[in-house]
Formats: structure tokens, C-alpha cells, sequence
């Protein structure tokens, strides 16, 4: 009796299993048609200087322009991507349309692209993206690449390695999701990141939480002692905004000024606000 219900469940999972393993073919699949049709689509979402509140970049976020499915989000495909190694080729493409974009908006804003840990096992990231840059003639001053704490976790030595060549040629180096990792604070001393995002976790209770009040002071005066940019991520209210100005944030990103949008809004996203008449 104990034997078969075991067996049952066995068998039920067992198909569970399959069901799964079959959606990730199927996903796999239509990610392999789609980077042979161009379905994939970069979108960007304005940073803002707190201090003189202007636009200083845009983080390139991918989309998956699917033909039956509509337009799809990251989180949806990136995983199986990387876990294919598909995340290559596409990180390539998104990295050339990021920086042939970003040629064509004005010189004094930069543009921020994501690199998955994956990316860091090719050998040839660094040419690949020595490559973007001059396939776009854009100076690599204004390129940010943004990662996130699990690229140090896999074989730091050479992750190191390629970040320091990176830098080297003047590309600008953002710590993603600040916090959300097992060891944040040991990173910052392994190597000296330009920019530090802190977690949009901490941002969204910011005027009801102490404690995320405390943790995002504590790391914009880091930033500060460190000499490194402090950006706030999914910044939605009025309130979060001010509290972030008070502290001494640098940067802020999120709907409260803008979600990401087409690469074509750039330009409409750039021009300034009309005036907001005071009461
Ligand atoms: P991320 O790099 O931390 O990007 C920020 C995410 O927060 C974006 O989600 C953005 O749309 C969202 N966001 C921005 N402001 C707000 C806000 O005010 N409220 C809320 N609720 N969300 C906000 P998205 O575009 O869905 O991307 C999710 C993640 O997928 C990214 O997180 C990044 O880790 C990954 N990703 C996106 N594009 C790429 C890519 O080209 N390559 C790689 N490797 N990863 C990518
Ligand atoms: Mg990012
Ligand atoms: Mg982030
Ligand atoms: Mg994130």
C-alpha cells in the first residue's frame, strides 16, 4: 500500500517533471527562431541625476517581440537563455543595438547594458564589446555594463581579470541589485565598481520601513566614502524620490519618471517637461 502510493507519486512527479523539461525544449526552440528572425527588441529606461535632475542614461532592457505571444519580459526568457547558453548571442545583440542606439543621443548621456554571468564564461566578451563600440563609433566612456554579485561568485579570479580590461578601456562598471547577494560588502572591496544600484526591494518600503530607511542611508554614505555613483532602482512615488534626494543618493530610475520604452521614445524622453505651473 505505502508502495504504491509511493510509486504514484513518483509517477506523478515523474510527469510533472516531463511537462516542465517539455515547455523548456518548446522555450528553447522558438529562442532559437527568434534570434534568427530579429525578434528581439531593446528598450530603455531613463537615470536621473538627483542633483541637477537631469537624464544621464538609459538602461537597456531586453524585450522579446514574439509573433504570437506579443511583446514578452525578461525574466521569462532570460533564465532559459542562460541556462542554453543562448544568453551569448543574445547579450551580443543587445549589447550592438545599446551601443548603436546610444550613438545617436546626445554625448553627455550614457547608456547601461546587463551581462549575465554566462556571458563571463565566453572568452570572448572583451571583443565582443570592444567590437560594439566600434561598430558604433560610441566612446566607451559612455558605455556602463551593469552585473550582478552571482559573476563574482563563479570563478572570481578570471571574472576580475575581465572587468579590470574591461575598465582598462575606459567601459564603466555598475554593481547591480546592491544587497540582495550573500556577501555585498566583500565585492566592493574586490573591485572598484563606478556604480553602486541599490535594490528595488529597498526602495519600495523606504518611507514605511526603518529598517529600509537605515540600510539605504548606510549605503549611499558607503558610495560617498568610496567616491562610487549611488542609483536607486524602481523608484515609484513622490515620497521615495524626496527621501533619496535627502540622503544623498546620486541617480534614480523608475516609473516614477519613466518605465522603459521603445528605443524610438528615447528622443521625447530627453526633452525636458513643460514646466509644472506652482499652485
Ligand atoms: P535589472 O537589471 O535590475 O533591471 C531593472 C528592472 O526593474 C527592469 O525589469 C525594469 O523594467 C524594472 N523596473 C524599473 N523601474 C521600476 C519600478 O519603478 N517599479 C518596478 N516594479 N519595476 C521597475 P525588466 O525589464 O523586466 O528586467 C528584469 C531583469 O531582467 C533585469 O533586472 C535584468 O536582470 C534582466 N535583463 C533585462 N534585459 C537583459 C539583458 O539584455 N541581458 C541580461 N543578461 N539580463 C537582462
Ligand atoms: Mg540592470
Ligand atoms: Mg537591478
Ligand atoms: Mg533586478
Amino acid at each position: 500500500r505505502a508502495k504504491a502510493d509511493g510509486r504514484g507519486t513518483y509517477r506523478f512527479f515523474e510527469t510533472g517533471m516531463d511537462a516542465r523539461a517539455q515547455a523548456r525544449r518548446v522555450l528553447e526552440r522558438d529562442l532559437r527562431l527568434a534570434l534568427q528572425r530579429d525578434e528581439f527588441e531593446v528598450y530603455y529606461q531613463p537615470i536621473r541625476d538627483l542633483e541637477d535632475d537631469r537624464i544621464v542614461a538609459f538602461e537597456a532592457l531586453a524585450r522579446w517581440n514574439h509573433s504570437l505571444r506579443g511583446l514578452i519580459a525578461p525574466n521569462n526568457f532570460i533564465p532559459v537563455a542562460e541556462e542554453t547558453g543562448l544568453i551569448v548571442p543574445l547579450g551580443e545583440i543587445v549589447l550592438r543595438k545599446a551601443c548603436a542606439d546610444a550613438a545617436g543621443w546626445p554625448d553627455d548621456v550614457a547608456v547601461a547594458v546587463n551581462l549575465s554571468p554566462v556571458q563571463f564564461k565566453n572568452p570572448n566578451l572583451v571583443t565582443s564589446v570592444k567590437a560594439a563600440l566600434q561598430a558604433s563609433a560610441l566612446s566607451s566612456d559612455r558605455l556602463e555594463l551593469e552585473i550582478t554579485e552571482s559573476v563574482l561568485l563563479q570563478n572570481s579570479e578570471a571574472t576580475l581579470a575581465v572587468l579590470h580590461e574591461l575598465r582598462g578601456f575606459g567601459v564603466r562598471i555598475s554593481l547591480d541589485d546592491f544587497g540582495t547577494g550573500y556577501s555585498s560588502l566583500s565585492y566592493l572591496r574586490s573591485f572598484p565598481f563606478d556604480k553602486i544600484k541599490i535594490d528595488r526591494s529597498f526602495v519600495t518600503d523606504l518611507a514605511t520601513r526603518d529598517e529600509s530607511m537605515a540600510i539605504v542611508r548606510a549605503v549611499t554614505g558607503l558610495g560617498k566614502s568610496l567616491g562610487i555613483v549611488t542609483t536607486a532602482e524602481g523608484v515609484e512615488t513622490d515620497a521615495q524620490f524626496d527621501l533619496l534626494r535627502q540622503e544623498g543618493c546620486t541617480q534614480a530610475q523608475g516609473y516614477l519618471f519613466s518605465p522603459p520604452r521603445p528605443a524610438a521614445d528615447v528622443a521625447k524622453m530627453l526633452r525636458p517637461a513643460p514646466e509644472r505651473s506652482v499652485a
